[in-house]
């Protein structure tokens, strides 16, 4: 009887529709399912973030609506936070926002600077509230590659004059989801000369920046000078702290840009819960030892699942960022087909890349958060398919 409206009509399918069909019906049938598909943390969020967040629970002033760009005392952290780990200088005032988690600004951010006619640029394979966050605000998405022969770092000088021109917002994501390539200063620096000569937003999502398996730190597109003048920075604490059921995220970077998120928030949501930010300080001033133990699990879990996996003669794209692994299907499999026959014949599930846009097609995403011993029973499962 009711209709949807075009701008839900118009979303590109829900790929994982199908699997977490199959996933239920495994389940039902007793199958122990490995669940290797969802990108979310599997260990608790660490004690002291917990304390905190108690004792502001008790806090009276914490009952109000909360402050619609953020407590000051979580926008100072965030600065602080981003001057210790990046050397980058904010003015907590007017370049940092408190986001309820990073998915609420990235899918608002887009109301506040697209036109209907607007191109928004999307790298693909990606995130999918990129696209989404473009086509609600009435903008039209254009699909930017992302080639491993690349290092999956978009092409600029291949996209069009005449797209170029209409373009308000070029989205990137490194430390990357789902391929987990790296960025580079040098890749940086080029995008952000090219922002400027072309007039175009960058709005870069840096979710994965404390997730790094090796020993080198990913940049923060702000350590570019003059980075400031066309770019704001989405981050979130979900995935270094092991936060996401708490949804607190931040954007920082051009004051305007962040202003024009904050006027589009300011009609729509009341801040996030202030207990919840509170929780987030003593998330941001965490002794670095405590988020060194939760990568080294992650190290630990790359390297045994990486090892059992390539055993088996499975080729994995090498890199020491993120939790994920982005894998080749083996030859004569869809994505679709391959992840169809892992959950069917062996009770896993895993993202078909596809499901991240086309340029995702003939991959498949593993998460490693899930428990070693689970890994390595996974891949065992893998290695009896006898593919
Ligand atoms: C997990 C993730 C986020 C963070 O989401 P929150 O809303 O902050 O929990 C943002 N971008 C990407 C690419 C992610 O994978």
């Amino acid at each position: 009887m009711f209709e949807y409206s075009d701008r839900l009509k118009v979303l590109p399918p829900y790929l994982f529709a199908e699997l977490d069909r199959k996933k239920q019906e495994k389940i039902e049938q007793g199958v122990d399912v490995i669940d290797l598909g969802v990108g979310d943390p599997d260990m608790p969020t660490p004690k002291p973030i917990l304390e905190a967040a108690k004792k502001a629970l008790e806090n009276p002033e914490n009952h109000q609506y909360p402050s619609y760009v953020g407590k000051l005392a979580f926008r100072e952290a965030v600065a602080n936070w981003y001057k210790k780990r990046f050397g980058v200088d904010l003015d907590p005032q007017s370049e940092v926002i408190t986001l309820i988690g990073s998915k609420e600004g990235i899918a608002h951010f887009p109301l506040a600077f697209v036109n209907p006619g607007d191109i928004v640029l999307c790298p693909d394979p990606a995130y999918p509230v990129y696209k989404i966050g473009a086509i609600f605000a009435g903008g039209t998405p254009y699909t930017v590659p992302l080639k491993e022969e690349n290092n999956f770092l978009p092409d600029l000088d291949s996209i069009p004059k005449d797209v170029v021109e209409k373009a308000k917002i070029i989205w990137i994501n490194y430390p990357n989801n789902p391929t987990s390539a790296p960025p580079t200063l040098e890749f940086y620096e080029k995008l952000v000369d090219w922002a400027k000569k072309n007039n175009v937003i960058i709005a870069s999502d840096n979710a994965y920046s404390e997730i790094y398996t090796g020993t080198e730190k990913p940049p923060s597109i702000l350590q570019v000078p003059g980075a400031k003048d066309v770019a704001i920075e989405f981050h979130s604490l979900s995935k270094t702290y092991n936060m996401t059921g708490w949804r607190i995220g931040m954007a920082v970077g051009n004051k305007e840009l962040v202003a024009g998120l904050g006027k589009v928030k300011t009609n729509v949501d009341s801040g996030q819960f202030g207990a919840v930010q509170d929780a987030g300080i003593a998330a941001l001033n965490l002794p670095e030892e405590e988020v060194e133990k939760i990568r080294n699990v992650y190290r630990e879990r790359k390297k045994i699942m990486t090892e059992a996996l390539e055993k088996i003669g499975l080729e994995i794209y090498k890199s020491d960022y993120t939790f994920y692994l982005w894998i080749k299907v083996p030859k004569g499999y869809t994505s679709a087909e391959f992840v169809g026959r892992l959950i069917d014949e062996a009770g896993i599930v895993c993202t078909p890349g596809n499901g991240f846009g086309e340029y995702g097609e003939g991959y498949f995403r593993i998460s490693l958060t899930v428990p070693t011993e689970r890994l390595l029973e996974a891949a065992e499962r893998i290695k009896n398919l006898k593919l």
